[in-house]
């Protein structure tokens, strides 16, 4: 393995094809050519090249939310965005807001003001950002995708670029014979929008120390479904928002279901600190799917499509510092989420351009230090964005104490703008949140037996996982990187029942009997992962370390 690595070189890259990267390469290739505009001959932007790079096989193949998009970014980045057919389903015909039992259901007689989503529209996000995907495209941006990138690179302490996995390593990390090495690309700034948990803000986080001072990142995880209707059925446009079952008082969450001409879209959002060690996300949302609301909306359709993922919750302020020199944080990646709304698409792509427009200048003056960069985050908190995202500051971390205390919070804070009763609320990471199985069942306690799913509206972990199009090359050295193996096999099973068989979505996790007979082992599938993140975040040791594995690999959501 000693080919020397190919050097790529470029102005500006943008790490990640979701909405923030795609948003960000639109707006600067656009405000670039306005430039060159007014500019004289010679005297433009002309030669700036701008480069995006994406993991999966293709642009929004790892792409997924609910989801419902408030158009206000959009409107600001194309216009005419109608005229160019951008795929933006079904308006928003009605919302609604249940709080729901085991057999029975509550309709809140009014929808608080964060969940009314009048003027919005349903969307697949895999189809919209393949649809901005073509246009950035087509303003000159090259776009790779398939390539992950997997480590970035520093001169000192300013970045310079990103270099992407070696293809072609087997699971004993050697050579395949079509082993290709990864490429070093070389840029002036580089744009992480890697999403949620990104494997490179990681890095650059944790090198350049930027959440100091900055309350820990708390997330969820979303399991999500799309079902396919035999005809478009009345009712569509229809929005359901929902509380309660089958998540608990002291867990934080909900539901959804959006009909959006012959498809629903539902799924379910649990809070990643919850405290019992058995709860498992993907086995709630098939309760959900049982619960009579649910289940009479599924009856007559198929299941079309499933997928999972971490979404960030903190904050305002669990946000991490967002520039450096040589590089900026968007979206997901800068925990650009409002969870009050169940939104951050238009908060991503809001992110992005700003970007774009800090880029603009740093080209102008050809520095790319964190004095020129730092302009993006006082850009974003003058901006819509930052307004929408500082109202919403102690959202999540109201919920600490369950469901009552937070909806309780939850209306003070709407009535004083955010602050509630104390401001900043205190947090800490959902992982520390786990409990012991002894402190929280009693000692000996084992899980309830396993979901019998009926194939028709409830499936398993692994059905679902066809389902979401995942594919991985299987003779590659394992994605998920485990610090202290003794830890899983030994320590785990014992205090916190290997809780990674519960929350992993995909079955990635599994606990079987020993080859020698000898009790249990933990056995992992690293080729049913779905790029969630959450064994990353919700691991009570944190011995787990999601990397990406080789470019091209994972799910392939297409209506998700
Ligand atoms: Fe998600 Fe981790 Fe399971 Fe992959 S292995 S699906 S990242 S929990």
């Amino acid at each position: 393995m000693s080919e020397p690595r190919e050097r790529l070189e470029v102005d500006v890259l943008f790490v990640g094809a979701g909405p923030a990267c795609l948003s960000g390469a639109l707006h600067l290739a656009n405000l670039i050519q306005a430039h060159n505009r007014k500019s004289l001959p010679g005297k433009g932007l002309e030669s700036v090249s701008i480069a995006l790079i994406e993991k999966g096989r293709e642009v929004g193949a790892h792409t997924l939310s609910g989801a419902i998009l408030d158009p206000i970014a959009l409107a600001e980045l194309i216009p005419d965005y109608r005229e160019r057919n951008a795929p933006l389903g079904t308006a928003v015909s009605g919302d609604s807001v249940y709080y729901l039992t085991e057999g029975s259901r509550f309709r809140l007689p009014w929808v608080p003001p964060p969940l009314n989503n009048h003027g919005n529209s349903l969307i697949s996000l895999s189809r919209f950002v393949r649809w901005l995907g073509e246009l950035v495209e087509a303003r000159g941006v090259d776009l790779f995708a398939g390539f992950a990138g997997t480590e970035l690179l520093f001169e000192g302490e300013r970045l310079v670029g990103v270099r992407t996995g070696d293809k072609g390593i087997d699971r004993e990390n050697r050579p395949r014979p079509s082993w290709e090495p990864g490429v070093d690309v070389l840029a002036k700034v580089v744009v992480l929008g890697e999403g949620v948990h990104g494997s490179l803000a990681g890095q650059a986080v944790k090198r350049l120390g930027l959440d100091r001072g900055k309350a820990p990142q708390v997330y969820a995880l979303g399991v999500k479904e799309v079902w396919e209707l035999p005809e478009e059925s009345p009712g569509t446009g229809e929005v359901i928002h929902t509380l309660g079952y089958p998540l608990r008082q002291e867990e934080f969450g909900g539901g959804f279901l959006y009909h959006m001409g012959r498809t629903l879209s539902l799924g379910l959002v649990v809070g990643l600190d919850y405290k019992d060690p058995f709860l498992d996300p993907h086995r709630q949302f098939q309760r959900f799917k049982s619960h009579p609301l649910i289940a009479s909306r599924l009856a007559g359709a198929r299941l079309a499509a499933y997928g999972a993922k971490a979404l960030p919750e903190g904050g305002h302020y669990a946000m991490p510092r967002s520039y450096f020199d040589g590089g900026l944080l968007i979206g997901d990646s800068a925990g650009l989420v409002n969870s009050m709304r169940l939104k951050g698409i238009h908060l991503a792509m809001k992110s992005g351009m700003l970007a774009a427009e800090t880029v603009l200048e740093a080209l102008l003056k050809d520095d790319f230090s964190e004095g020129t960069l730092s302009r993006y985050p006082r850009l974003l908190a003058r901006s819509w964005a930052g307004r929408e995202l500082y109202r919403v500051r102690n959202f999540h971390q109201g919920f600490e104490r369950g469901l009552v205390w937070g909806l309780l919070q939850a209306g003070l804070q709407m009535a004083t703008g955010g602050r509630g009763w104390k401001d900043p609320l205190p947090s800490r990471p959902g992982h520390r949140r786990m409990r012991p199985i002894a402190a929280y069942h009693g000692a000996g306690a084992v899980p309830s037996s396993p979901l019998q799913a009926d194939g028709k509206t409830t499936f398993d972990k692994l059905t679902n996982v066809y389902y979401s199009g995942t594919r991985h090359e299987e003779d590659q050295p394992s994605h998920l990187r485990i610090s202290d193996p003794r830890i899983c096999q030994e320590r785990c099973p014992q205090e916190f029942g290997s809780p990674c068989q519960h929350f992993c979505p995909a079955n990635v996790y599994e606990v079987v009997p020993r080859e020698d007979g000898k009790g249990r082992r933990l056995q992992i599938n690293p080729s049913n992962c779905v790029h969630c993140k959450t064994c990353d975040i919700m691991d009570p040791y944190q011995v787990i370390t999601w990397v990406p594995p080789e470019g091209g690999g994972g799910p392939n959501y297409v209506n998700l």
